[in-house]
């Protein structure tokens, strides 16, 4: 707006509209004069994401499907909690981390989102949802990497978080990495978000079987960066470990995580595996989980079982796949 010769509070005002859940023409913006709305509408400044589809599961959960102006799809989860919801946000369309045993993977990686393409998942799931349904929480925790998205993700917590922006508060966003070293130290000195790291397993040995990730950061540098990570008081680190039966889920892996662990403010949240076509793992037994949880409690670790919402639309954890590609 400066570069028009205007003030740069009417920047600010602009910027306030742009994000503004049903904001969609420019003459809505009644303080802006006529020419100016005219003068912006024939800038073609509005790039609002695209709904392909909404599902909505037995449980509540919803999953958005966006079409990218390139024709890729990605996908956002809306998850309702008992007093609030979560929306379960993605960072690329596909991923080029290649982990094992999720189907997110299997699409390659295609592109990195831009600022806009994430913050937008917000504003757009606001604009297709009930006020009282309005997301509280945002986890980066959908497609893609957000940590090899870093510099469109930073911009999209300035959106997200700004007060003329989606107003979301720093502390109820996590952002969670399967193990970018770097730019775990960075995230950590440029934002005050919360941390989930993916770890999965608790020595390199069973790690690199099924996280080619680790192949470039082994364990031991991730948790180090998980140590020199500044956590708030009021905060604690999440580790989330998925139960893999007869590859990470015994006894003496949990004991190994724990040791691991040691010394960090940890919260670690057990996940089922949740299947998807042509991934070559099963689900740990009931008795296994059960057992896993009871090793780390007895270590004195807050350990939960995340329970898996809207598997019947696969939108779990691991299940995000852009099926519906604009033919
Ligand atoms: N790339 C980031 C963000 C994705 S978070 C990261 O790896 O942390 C999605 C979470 O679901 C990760 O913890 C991932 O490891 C887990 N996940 C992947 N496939 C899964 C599956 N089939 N079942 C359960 N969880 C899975």
């Amino acid at each position: 707006m400066v570069e028009r010769g205007m003030p740069s509070f009417r920047g600010r005002q602009l910027f306030k509209w742009l994000w503004r859940p049903g904001f969609n023409d420019f003459e809505q913006a009644t303080d802006f004069s006529k020419p100016l709305r005219r003068e912006l509408a024939n800038s073609g400044a509005l790039l609002p994401l695209e709904s392909a589809a909404v599902q909505v599961s037995s449980d509540g959960t919803r999953k958005f499907a966006w079409r990218l102006k390139d024709n890729d799809v990605v996908e956002t989860v809306l998850i309702p909690e008992k007093d609030h919801t979560t929306l379960c946000m993605s960072v690329q369309a596909g991923c080029a981390m290649g982990c094992r045993f999720c189907h997110t993977a299997r699409m390659g990686f295609r592109r990195n989102l831009e600022p806009h393409e994430i913050a937008g998942q917000a504003l757009g799931v606001m604009e297709l949802t009930d006020r009282d349904m309005w997301p509280r929480n945002i986890v980066f925790m959908g497609m893609g990497e957000p940590l090899a998205n870093y510099s469109s993700l930073i911009s999209a917590l300035d959106i997200l978080t700004d007060d003329l922006g989606l107003n979301f508060s720093l502390r109820r966003i996590t952002v969670s990495t399967c193990g970018v070293v770097p730019e775990m130290l960075r995230l950590g000195r440029d934002t005050d978000v919360g941390l989930a790291v993916s770890l999965h397993a608790p020595d390199d040995e069973t790690r690199n079987r099924i996280m080619p990730v680790n192949r470039r950061w082994n364990v031991q540098e991730l948790i180090q960066a998980c140590r020199d990570y500044p956590v708030s008081k009021r905060r604690r680190i999440t580790f989330e470990y998925l139960l893999l039966k007869d590859i990470n889920d015994s006894v003496e892996h949990a004991r190994r995580l724990g040791k691991l662990l040691r010394g960090i403010p940890a919260k670690i949240n057990l996940i089922p595996f949740n299947e998807s076509p042509g991934i070559p793992f099963d689900r740990s037994s009931d008795e296994a989980m059960e057992r896993f949880q009871q090793v780390l409690k007895a270590m004195n670790y807050t350990a939960v079982m995340r329970k898996s919402k809207g598997r019947d639309i696969s939108a779990a954890c691991g299940q995000l796949y852009a099926e519906c590609k604009a033919g």
